[in-house]
């Protein structure tokens, strides 16, 4: 048991007890209800629900750097695609360690991922003690053999994290997007969707660019197209990015009910444009937060996006009341958990024990009154103690799980493995 001691969570000082990897009760708890106990004294602190990424591509923190200020199609044929042919499930580890950590120390419990060599990936998640769920990036770029090749690949890849009988990591399938998938493909996907009872992450209208070739291929709009075959029935599905939307795109994402994983600062860094989040927000459509990989942000600090969310669309709409900050803390945690369909996303009882800490004795945290104000537009995203699933990762700074200095070390090693 963990018993946090006096914290300020959802608006008042009290204590939060954790059993097993749930949250046993919140209020008073008296120290003699408890029985081998932990306790963490939350005097100084605050509670949060630990963020949920619901966009990324961990592995690429080993990319961060290596090419900027590119438009989007050079950006990946250029540099990020020939690196991706190097990579090996032992890469793929190392990269994501760093990025579990990366994520921990920011406040982020849970990922939704998208990537190569799963096993690397599924280990290193074991590992952190993070929560993630797990897609392999399909491509097939219209070709038979390769699309039967990436559909078994696919569906081993659902059977082999099912089989690691581990509740933090989840399996998902991963078709990268209408423009580099065919539309047989994308019927599988469904197909396979229901019947592994998984969920679908895809990217979706990123650049004018994509759209355009799928409409000149297909005569319709993306969200048109993959309708006209009944790629988003009876299927949960989170849908990236979503920067150029017609009507007819958002009439189909409420009908269908497709979570959006919100990405402005990749969006913003590859010039792809911005979402038209208020909009959506009209439609009661389930918005999210994602950093997408390191290769285009170059961080995994949700703070980060959670802010640029809560200002950007105030500067487009030119209505600073358009997202308030609650608004977008709530698309980082409750609506990231309800699109994953994960008990998280709020300290509540008999949710999921995804708890993050903030010492407030920080210069950008006083005055303490307003704390969600602080949360959205002040804070830098370093957090202080993180429990997962019950268990705690980090505490007063320091990982617990994993070897910091030599995650690091091995990072260097493996970018040096990249660039030859
Ligand atoms: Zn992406």
């Amino acid at each position: 048991m963990i018993l946090i001691k006096d914290v300020y969570v959802n608006g008042k000082r009290q204590d939060i007890l954790i059993e097993g990897n749930k949250i046993k009760k919140i209020g008073e708890v008296k120290k003699d209800e408890v029985e081998d106990v932990e306790i963490i004294d939350g005097k100084k602190k605050i509670a949060i629900p630990g963020l949920i990424n619901t966009h990324t591509h961990i592995p690429m923190t080993l990319f961060r750097g290596v090419a900027d200020d590119l438009p989007l199609m050079e950006w990946l044929n250029n540099y990020i695609w020939p690196m991706e042919a190097k990579l090996n499930e032992k890469i793929v580890y190392w990269g994501t360690l760093l990025g579990c950590i990366e994520m921990i120390k920011s406040g982020t419990t849970t990922f939704n991922d998208m990537y190569f060599y799963l096993e690397g990936i599924a280990k290193a998640v074991d590992e952190s003690g993070m929560r993630a769920v797990l897609a392999y990036g399909m491509i097939d770029l219209f070709d038979e053999e390769r699309r039967e090749k990436e559909l078994k690949n696919a569906e081993k890849y659902i059977k082999y994290i099912n089989e690691l009988n581990n509740s933090r990591i989840i399996p998902a399938l991963g078709p990268h997007a209408p423009y580099t998938c065919s539309k047989e493909l994308l019927m599988k996907v469904n197909e396979l969707a229901k019947k592994y009872n998984v969920m679908i992450h895809i990217h979706m209208n990123e650049t004018l660019d994509e759209i355009k070739t799928v409409k000149e291929k297909t005569g319709m709009e993306p969200f048109v197209y993959l309708n006209s075959f009944g790629f988003f029935d009876n299927v949960n599905v989170i849908a990236a990015h979503c920067v150029h939307l017609t009507d007819e795109e958002i009439r189909i994402i409420k009908e269908k009910n497709i979570n959006i994983s919100h990405n402005p600062i990749s969006n913003l860094k590859l010039a792809s444009g911005i979402s038209p989040i208020p909009k959506l927000l009209k439609e009661g459509i389930n918005v999210t937060l994602g950093t997408d990989g390191c290769g285009s942000n170059n961080n995994l600090n949700l703070f980060e996006e959670i802010k640029i969310t809560a200002i950007l669309h105030k500067g487009v709409t030119l209505d600073p009341t358009v997202i308030k900050a609650e608004t977008a803390f709530n698309f980082a945690t409750k609506n990231g958990a309800k699109a994953l369909n994960i008990k998280a996303g709020e300290i509540k009882e008999g949710y999921l024990a995804d708890i993050v800490l903030i010492n407030m004795d920080k210069p950008f945290l006083y005055p303490k009154e307003n704390i969600m104000s602080h949360l959205v537009y002040a804070f830098n995203g370093f957090v202080d103690d993180v429990i997962i699933d019950g268990k705690i990762v980090m505490r007063e700074g320091k990982i617990l799980a994993v070897d910091e200095e030599k995650v690091y070390e091995k990072a260097e090693e493996m970018y040096e493995i990249l660039r030859s």
